[in-house]
């Protein structure tokens, strides 16, 4: 069974975020059929949510024809995962709504113009972004980050914590940049340390500018890298009970994903976290070693974090809410 459907139609987009796979020339496309065709094949297999990734989604014409053909097949939260320059026009956001898109997530590398544009290698794009945010949360609509943490970020991450939610996104989920896709070399110097990064979110969550207990979600670090204090921003790639479909009639759940993770040390046998734990990325490893992975002995007695992913958007910032997600897409 499932609760979400990942889409990702094509790999085409208009930043050229340095490591992206979107700026490999992979022209591999989902026809409007095919696209069609998953939307079926995940509410037969139980999705009541969609993602529309990429790529960047908004570049695809049937977007809309998509939105709504999933809103009347029954799918009752279609989340935009975008970089948010199409955003920036209130005539393509009113188009989006009317579509029945009911949430965004809005992808950040930078907190200044300076950074983000050096990082998405596209100028003007921070700008649009600030844009893009500002048309969708002035209408009341529920907007998270996608912070996509590069080593050359770091000095920044608590900057971007802060210009964003003041801005109006909600939450914010931190990715690790992976070099996975492209080898080693210049691109592997920009993956982040796990120990900085979390060392980089206490210091976001210390300012309390949430009362959300999802504030921050951390994607990439495994939880005998996170200190109990932090155990709020764990991330459990199965949780989502998530497929992913892509172009060419590929469809994977995402905890199967490399990007998640999934290689363990001999050590990991022994560790009480093992079972919520997504594993770690052989790119990781390469640039780093194994030596901030040491396995948990104590009994695992750690709450698991609610994520409003995986309840459903009524869960607000009292952490408490619905079981089951809102359709409106309004906030909390
Ligand atoms: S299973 Fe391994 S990587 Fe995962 S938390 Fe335990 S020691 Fe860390």
């Amino acid at each position: 069974m499932a609760k979400w459907l990942e889409l990702s139609g094509d790999f085409s987009c208009n930043n050229r975020c340095l490591g992206c796979y979107s700026i490999s020339g992979d022209a591999s496309r989902m026809s409007t059929g095919e696209a069609l065709e998953h939307l079926r094949h995940g509410r037969a297999e139980g999705a009541r949510w969609l993602w529309l990734g990429g790529g960047e989604p908004t570049l695809r014409r049937d977007l809309f024809a998509i939105a709504r053909a999933a809103r009347a097949m029954g799918y009752t939260r279609v989340k935009l995962q975008t970089n948010g320059m199409l955003l920036s026009y209130p005539d393509y956001v009113s188009r989006c709504v009317d579509a029945g898109i009911t949430e965004t997530t809005f992808s950040i590398k930078g907190a200044t113009a300076a950074s983000h544009d050096r990082l998405t290698q596209t100028p003007g794009c921070f700008e649009h972004l600030q844009r893009g945010i500002d048309e969708w949360c002035r209408r009341g609509l529920t907007a998270d980050g996608d912070i996509l943490l590069y080593r050359s970020g770091l000095p920044e991450f608590v900057d971007m914590i802060r210009v964003f939610h003041a801005r109006g996104l909600e939450r914010f989920n931190v990715w690790l940049f992976s070099a996975t896709e492209f080898g080693e070399g210049t691109l592997a110097d920009e993956v982040p340390k796990i120990a900085d990064a979390i060392h980089a979110i206490g210091e976001a969550l210390a300012l309390n500018l949430s009362a959300r207990t999802d504030f921050i979600t951390s994607l990439h670090t495994p939880p005998c890298t996170v200190p109990r204090g932090l155990s709020a921003c764990l991330f459990h790639a199965a949780a989502l009970e998530l497929i992913v479909a892509n172009p060419g009639g590929y469809r994977f759940r995402l905890e199967e994903s490399p990007i998640e993770g999934g290689h363990y040390l001999e050590s990991c046998i022994k560790c009480t976290l093992r079972r919520r734990c997504n594993g770690l990325r052989q790119d990781y490893l390469k640039v780093y070693g194994d030596a901030e992975f040491q396995p948990e002995t104590e009994p695992d007695d750690r709450p698991i974090p609610v994520l409003r992913d995986v309840v459903g958007l009524d869960y607000g910032a009292d952490g408490g809410g619905s079981e089951e997600g809102g359709d409106s897409g309004s906030r909390a």
